[in-house]
């Protein structure tokens, strides 16, 4: 189980850092102590064999006599407590040596002697306190010349091991601190988004999260969190629009049929206006029911919820059909409605229904607004990978501040406030080719008719 002080990212971040930190260091003491370990070593073995090497010479030069006198100066300017000379014969005996008192075991230094060359050995005597690095060196008439000197390297790395622990705490705990300040900071752009999502889930959702210089990740996080925060706003502005709309195209066929209710028992009337009330109640509900039905189907389209099975559906054959039954009606008004069209199959990937949905929605408003005598044109062919559609009528045309609103929800253009409607059907028309990853455009010059085009991917 994770201990619950370590539950927030700010304290593992410094409990990592001062681990690497710890480790870092610790690995760099190591790394300097072996070099200078091994340093020392060199040096000592170096001066030990010059040394050697000058007392090799001093008896050829010198003899014996001099060799002691050598010894005696060398001994006393080092110290003799630290250095001691020894000549042996070829039987290991000493026969000259310095001032040993200081090195009580003396006379029995356990130590072999090489076949040729000198020899370095490292040996604890007993009654000293550093060790001691002791070179033999085998002479040519088979004698031993042999220097000890008291290894206090260990002195210098001692007092380094010393300085390195009490160092290391310190190195440890302004680490420590040094990485929670860090982290913490880090942490900081985290906060404040968390700040931000507590104020949207209490209901504000005005206060953008401010990005500063708190580091790119941080930043997207930030921007990304604000454009959610935007959606979500808008989301709630338009769903308060698309209540009172709701509301009020409701409330506005209920009011007629109530009216129509109303008068007909007030005026005592007969059988024929009980029929006409009967008529307008139906017709009203029809509306009624239809324009719940568009509400619903589009909610769903947004909210994912409507199944559209995506299938190969040729869509020429689609709009033949649109046409055919909106010909009739298209007659009744004195409208041309012709068809440009191939011959050939047009496949797209689509739902049909919804398909079908979205020519009817077009078809029916060129017929709604193209008045008498009118022509409205479909035209389908493929085009850069698209099946485009066309619908272009000879109607009123649609002014530029509607055309930038006609695919909003319950929008309708002032000229069109005597003409029955809801504002729903190009809404319904732009859900549908979002679905289908299609676009749909609208041109006009405002006077001199409209043209829809929906663009399908093939
Ligand atoms: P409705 O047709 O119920 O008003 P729509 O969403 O279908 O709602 O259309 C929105 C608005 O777009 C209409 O109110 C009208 O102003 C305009 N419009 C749509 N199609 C045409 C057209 N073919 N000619 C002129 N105006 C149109």
């Amino acid at each position: 189980m994770q201990s619950k002080f370590f539950s927030t990212v700010a304290r593992r971040l410094t409990l990592s850092y001062s681990l690497l930190f710890g480790v870092l260091s610790l690995g760099a003491f190591l790394l300097v102590y072996v070099h200078i370990a091994y340093n020392l070593n060199q040096q000592t073995d170096d001066r030990l064999r010059a040394t050697i090497r000058e007392l090799i010479k001093t008896r050829a030069e010198g003899g014996r006599k001099g060799l002691q006198e050598e010894f005696f100066i060398e001994s006393t300017a080092t110290g003799k407590e630290r250095i001691f000379f020894r000549l042996l014969d070829s039987g290991g005996k000493p026969i000259i040596t310095s001032d040993l008192t200081a090195w009580k075991s003396g006379s029995h230094f356990p130590i072999s002697f090489p076949e040729s060359g000198d020899q370095i050995t490292r040996l604890r005597l007993s009654g000293h306190e550093y060790p001691t690095r002791i070179i033999t060196a085998r002479l040519e008439d088979g004698f031993f010349l042999q220097a000890g000197v008291a290894d206090d390297k260990d002195e210098v790395l001692e007092s380094y091991r010393e300085t390195f622990s009490t160092t290391f705490l310190l190195i440890l705990i302004l680490g420590g601190i040094g990485a929670h300040l860090i982290a913490r900071r880090a942490m900081g752009g985290v906060r404040e988004v968390t700040a931000a999502a507590g104020r949207i889930a209490a209901g504000d959702l005005d206060q953008p999260i401010s990005s500063g210089n708190r580091g790119e990740e941080i930043e997207a996080l930030a921007a990304m969190f604000n454009t959610m925060q935007q959606r979500i706003s808008g989301l709630i502005n338009e769903l308060k629009g698309v209540i009172n709309n709701v509301a009020h195209d409701l409330r506005m066929p209920i009011t007629r049929m109530r009216g129509v209710a109303e008068i007909t028992l007030t005026r005592d009337g007969d059988l024929t206006s009980y029929r006409d009330m009967a008529v307008t109640v139906i017709e009203e509900s029809d509306r009624l029911v239809g324009q719940i039905n568009t509400i619903l189907e589009l909610a769903e389209i947004d909210a994912g919820l409507k199944v559209m099975t995506m299938e190969q559906v040729d869509l020429a054959r689609i709009v033949n059909m649109a046409v055919e039954l909106y010909q009739p009606a298209a007659e009744d008004r004195e409208i041309s409605l012709t068809v440009q069209i191939r011959k050939k199959p047009l496949f797209i990937t689509g739902n049909i229904n919804s398909l079908q949905r979205l020519l009817a929605n077009l078809l029916d408003n060129a017929i709604k607004f193209t008045p008498a005598d009118g022509k409205i044109i479909i035209s389908l062919a493929p085009e850069n990978q698209h099946a485009v559609l066309s619908v272009v009528d000879n109607g009123p045309g649609i002014p530029q501040i509607d055309r930038e609103r006609i695919f909003d929800r319950f929008y309708r253009g002032d000229a069109s406030r005597s003409i029955s409607g809801n504002g729903l059907g190009l809404a319904l028309v732009s859900s549908i080719t979002e679905k289908h990853n299609g676009s749909v455009t609208v041109k006009s010059d405002g006077k001199n008719g409209s043209c829809f085009i929906v663009q399908l991917p093939l």
